[in-house]
């Protein structure tokens, strides 16, 4: 049985090493050639809306997944109408555009912070007037790792956010001075099944994943999350993973976005938990029985960021398990990830320091 995976960056990648273990096969659709997944599995390459394409990719596949939730909405209607596809499309829409998806918080009751649409440096002024500073002004498409969007402390810092940032639809939402940042995994199969990982403690860096370490003891704060996220789920008709990340601040949680994939916070999961992130999002979409989502341990997962560090040094470290999505360094971007699993927290957390000192990171 084949799955079509839309984009083939290291997520299809890792759900294809999840998949061939239960004897599926994997078909890829990419705008580019020698991505971290046609490194391993068959690749179409060419645009997302090339219909051409996307008929192939329907009539090869059994069901069709995303790796990357922004493809063109039209290219998604395209494969709809040939072959089943999963997470629903009216929940990859909303995760397209910041706007809708805090929309989407407001109406199902999870808290998320305040925020404004903003198209025009008027509308910014009117935002920051009844808001307040500081903020952050966000492209409300595309963005990630903390690209497209600028911190506003004071008001010197407006004209600068709108000269690099306007021009396209954006969103203007509070600072939240969190205490930490955490998010929650759930999986869910089309009848309704729903299981969730343990809830992931995360340390952005310029807006980037460093290091997520799970799961974190918080069981109120877990519970809550847990409740938001199946109430999303449950909202859409949900089919497969969903991740939405937090801020806590003083015990509540401040819903920030949702990814509708798997999610880099779960890549622990590979090692540390009894089902991955990867092998249940399969397992959902295919209608096929949960795995179950206990933690084996107390893991860390950390980034390779920019550049890959000294690969043999860090494989002689024990119980190390690397990951190499097999890209082209650049500033700032995902190559790979490590992941220790502990049988404490606290043994886990020293690992995770010595791991990120090793790979020349600022420790925790
Ligand atoms: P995002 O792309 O929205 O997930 O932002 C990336 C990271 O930037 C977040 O994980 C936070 O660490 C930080 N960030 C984004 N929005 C805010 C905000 N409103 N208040 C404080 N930090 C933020």
């Amino acid at each position: 049985m084949t799955v079509g995976i839309l984009g083939a960056g290291q997520l299809g990648r890792m759900l294809a090493l999840a998949g061939y273990p239960l004897g599926l096969d994997f078909l890829f659709l990419d705008k580019e050639a020698g991505t971290p997944a046609a490194q391993l599995a068959p690749s179409l390459v060419g645009s997302f809306t090339d219909p051409a394409l996307l008929d192939e990719l329907a009539r090869r596949s059994s069901v069709v997944t995303v790796d990357w939730e922004n493809v063109p909405l039209a290219a998604l209607q395209h494969i709809e109408a040939h072959t089943r596809i999963a997470p629903p499309l009216a929940a990859l829409a909303t995760a397209q555009d910041r706007l809708h998806e805090k929309a989407l918080f407001k109406a199902l009751r999870i808290p998320t912070n305040a925020h404004a649409a903003v198209d025009s440096l008027a509308g910014l002024h009117a935002a920051i007037a009844s808001i307040g500073l500081p903020g952050v002004l966000k492209t409300r498409r595309l963005g990630y790792d903390g690209k497209g969007q600028a911190v506003l402390r004071s008001p010197a810092d407006i004209e600068t956010a709108w000269d690099a940032l306007g021009g396209q639809p954006l969103l203007y939402e509070q600072f939240v001075p969190f205490d930490y940042e955490v998010s929650l995994i759930g999986v869910r199969r089309p009848g309704g099944q729903f299981a969730s990982y343990p809830l992931n403690r995360n340390l952005h860096r310029n807006g980037v994943l460093q290091l997520t370490r799970a799961p974190w003891k918080a069981p109120l704060i877990e519970a809550a999350a847990r409740r938001h996220v199946k109430r999303v789920m449950d909202h859409f008709g949900y089919v497969g993973v969903l991740t939405i990340e937090f801020f806590v601040r003083r015990g509540q949680l401040i819903a920030n976005e949702m990814a509708p994939r798997v999610h880099n916070s779960g890549h622990w999961t590979i090692e540390g938990a009894v089902t991955s992130q990867f092998e249940n999002h399969l397992r959902a979409i295919l209608d096929w029985p949960l795995g179950q989502t206990q933690a084996k341990g107390h893991s860390a997962m950390i980034n390779l960021l920019g550049q890959m560090p000294d690969t043999a040094s860090l494989l002689a470290q024990p119980g190390v398990f690397l990951h190499d999505y097999g890209k082209q360094p650049r500033p700032g971007r995902k190559l790979g990830h490590l992941t220790v699993t502990e049988s404490t927290a606290r043994q886990r957390d020293l690992r995770a320091n010595a791991l990120l000192r090793r790979i020349g990171s600022p420790t925790l």
